[in-house]
């Protein structure tokens, strides 16, 4: 397990810390519900940087709950209020506190990443396979679900099968995590693409209330958790050109960052245009998808 470096929660008067993700923090208050925080931390390569994105947090908090509402007729949500304490104002959300199942609920309608690596080595994602000659961004046929197993804190997700995940949840439940991924897939993947965005695959998770009831929580589809890209630029056989956290990348792989990623060391903190131009990014994609201004 990498040092991922997490900076300790903020105390928040009347919640009580329940765990920190690389960019989350989770808080349970009086009652039980959740609080779920956003910060501004980024992450990059599984290393969370010492250097902020102003604003990333109350960004990404405002998106999701923008798409919770576009999907609200296809699947219950998690989400009870954004009436939250002052000292996360903008940037959290009250939630109800659901069973999570251990499953990250992945759908992909273009191959790149885990998905593009585990095709080259098998030729197929997940146990579904895909035709010969598909490249770094190409279409797939049909979008597929890649459910993965979570990782621990500093490792990897893993791409399982879905007769894993049957094994793992029950059969039942496990046609019901496909069917919704793939529908909140097709009604996301729509409306972005009206707005001149791809969107190439995203991760949900789903749990269970006490009645039984699946209900979609987390976060969704931002660009922590989905890769949006400028549909205008897009061209299979190479990388493509993405709202998130490409420009952060990309610096820290060029000479002028002086980082060396075999080192296993984090990388330096990001020179002010890196955040500045990171920080646009994320507002672009915000107001180019909602059609709202930040
Ligand atoms: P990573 O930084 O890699 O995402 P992580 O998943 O441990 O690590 P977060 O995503 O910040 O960190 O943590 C949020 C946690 O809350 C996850 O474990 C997620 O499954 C869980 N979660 C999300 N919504 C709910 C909910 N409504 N009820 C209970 N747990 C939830
Ligand atoms: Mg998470």
């Amino acid at each position: 397990m990498a040092d991922l470096n997490i900076p300790s929660a903020p105390v928040i008067d009347g919640a009580r810390h329940l765990h920190s993700g690389k960019v989350r923090d989770l808080y349970e208050l009086p009652g039980g519900d959740l609080l779920m925080v956003a910060s501004d931390r980024i992450s990059i390569f599984d290393f969370v940087l010492d250097t902020t994105i102003p604003d990333k947090g109350e960004i990404l908090t405002r998106m999701s709950l923008w798409w919770f509402g576009q999907l609200a007729d296809l699947v219950p949500n998690h989400v009870i209020s954004t009436d939250v304490p002052d000292v996360v104002r903008g940037r959290a959300v009250v939630c109800e506190r659901l069973a999570m199942y251990p499953v990250e609920c992945v759908a992909r309608g273009y191959l790149t990443g885990s998905g593009l690596i585990d095709y080259r080595a098998s030729g197929e994602v997940c146990g579904v396979s895909l035709p010969a000659g598909l490249e770094d961004g190409s279409r797939l046929p049909a979008p597929i679900f890649t459910p993965a197993t979570k990782a621990d804190l500093g490792d990897h997700d893993e791409n399982v099968s879905y007769d894993a995940v049957a094994a793992t949840i029950g059969a039942d439940r496990a046609a019901e995590l496909r069917d919704l991924t793939l529908a909140v897939y097709a009604r996301a993947e729509g409306i972005a693409r009206e707005r001149g965005i791809i969107l190439a695959d995203t991760k949900l998770e789903f749990g269970a209330r006490p009645d039984g009831t699946t209900v979609l929580g987390d976060e969704v589809l931002t660009p922590d958790s989905s890769r949006f890209w400028p549909a205008a630029e897009w061209s299979p056989g190479r990388t493509q050109a993405s709202y998130d956290k490409q420009i952060v990348r990309n610096w820290a792989l060029s000479p002028e960052s002086g980082w060396d990623r075999a080192s296993g060391e984090a990388p330096p903190p990001l020179p002010p245009e890196v955040v500045e131009r990171t920080r646009s990014r994320y507002v672009e994609a915000y107001e180019l998808l909602t059609g709202e201004t930040f």
